[in-house]
């Protein structure tokens, strides 16, 4: 084995992306690396990745037209992608069966992962059920208090739910404790990461497996309507979903728009908008744009949404946007509540939290036409919704 990369893993003028990795991982990330070129050129892999997403994840998702919304917002037309129809309620899903399905090639049994609000966790549980691999989640103490009900569900699958009491016990800490974790278990570990993120290979995995939801959707709104739609838009946490949808209309004549958590302010502390708010870091083995404070310190963040809620956006995505092909906007907790409310009563349609950022920005756009991604289903955030909204 080599000890380089075959790929690049760098984005844009900057060089983000990379991989800032401790010595012990990078054994690890290279033969996953050769994996996963390996297993993307074998057409009995992409065979059986294929087959797993058509009946196991429910795909392709469908492209719903929201006319009732449209005319509201003032809209000729909007589609929306429907990753909450996806099995376990998110776009999660696409990555986490692709890399259990890549851990098993490697002959790994065991899977960890870490998880925020716990979309992630579940994902890989019901993946590595379905796979037959043991599967460990490592997650905040307080994530698992807020997302008790998705901590039940990992547990249904079988999945081992540690928690990790260190600093904010959020989702950084939680990253943190399975890397380390990973790396001293990597001959029989596998590490699922669930976005856009980490050391490389991950970034170019993770947005590998989820560029379904963009081939689809494509061709979907080309059948649905004969041309492409001025925008494509969507929430960008770690970037995941963003990347997915947009990245196969890269070389169009589209606008693409990243939607970031707008929290509850602009200063520093209040929300979780990287682009504009951060400065070139590097967190958990990538180099990306970062939210920092004046010591560069890695800076508190803050939004409604659990899943928008980090301090790094993924280095393509962030690249995409530092050479002006994606354009970042944000919208506030209150607005991401208004995005929500009304594509519950005009579409009949519950969106997770973080899908409702992309929501609020559609009638700012200043757009005819409006591709718009549907991250996942808001029955995790009923709670939120209920307090926010009296429902
Ligand atoms: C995790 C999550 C996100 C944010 O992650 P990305 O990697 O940016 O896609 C967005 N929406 C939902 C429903 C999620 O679960």
């Amino acid at each position: 084995m080599t000890m380089e990369f075959t790929l690049s893993g760098r984005y844009g003028a900057l060089g983000l992306g990379g991989c800032y990795a401790p010595e012990t991982l990078m054994q690890p990330l290279l033969e996953l690396e050769a994996a996963f070129v390996a297993a993307m050129g074998d057409p009995g892999f992409l065979r059986e990745l294929k087959e797993e997403l058509r009946t196991f994840v429910g795909r392709p998702t469908a492209l719903t037209s929201a006319p009732r919304l449209a005319r509201e917002l003032g809209l000729h037309a909007l589609y929306l992608k429907r990753e909450d129809l996806a099995h376990t309620g998110a776009h999660k899903i696409n990555n986490a069966l692709g890399q259990a399905l890549l851990a098993r090639r490697m002959g790994k049994r065991e899977v960890i992962a870490e998880t925020g609000a716990g979309q992630h966790g579940v994902a890989c549980a019901a993946a590595c059920a379905r796979l037959g691999l043991s599967c460990t989640v490592y997650m905040g103490e307080v994530d698992m208090a807020r997302q008790a009900p998705n901590v039940a569900r990992m547990r249904l699958f079988g999945a081992e739910v540690v928690p990790v009491m260190a600093g904010q016990r959020t989702l950084k800490e939680a990253v943190n404790e399975a890397l380390r974790t990973w790396a001293g278990r990597c001959d029989r570990a596998h590490y699922i990461l669930g976005s856009a993120l980490g050391p490389h290979p991950f970034p170019l995995i993770v947005r590998s497996f989820q560029s379904v939801i963009g081939e689809e959707a494509r061709s979907q709104v080309l059948e649905a309507c004969g041309e492409l739609p001025e925008v494509v838009v969507a929430c960008a946490g770690g970037g995941s979903n963003g990347l997915g949808l947009m990245v196969p209309f890269r070389e169009d004549k589209v606008r693409l728009v990243a939607v970031e958590a707008g929290g509850h302010g602009p200063a520093t502390g209040e929300h979780a908008a990287r682009v504009g708010g951060g400065r070139v870091g590097v967190l958990h083995g990538c180099k990306s744009l970062l939210l920092q404070d004046e010591h560069g310190w890695t800076a508190g963040t803050a939004s409604i949404s659990a899943g928008l809620d980090y301090p790094s956006l993924g280095p393509e995505l962030a690249a995409l946007c530092l050479e002006g092909r994606v354009e970042a906007l944000r919208a506030s907790d209150a607005e991401a509540l208004e995005g929500a409310r009304r594509l519950c009563r005009a579409e009949g349609i519950l969106p997770a939290l973080e899908s409702s950022h992309g929501l609020a920005v559609l009638g700012r756009l200043g757009a005819r036409t409006v591709l718009a991604g549907l991250s996942g289903r808001g029955d995790k955030d009923l709670s939120t919704y209920q307090a926010a909204l009296g429902a």
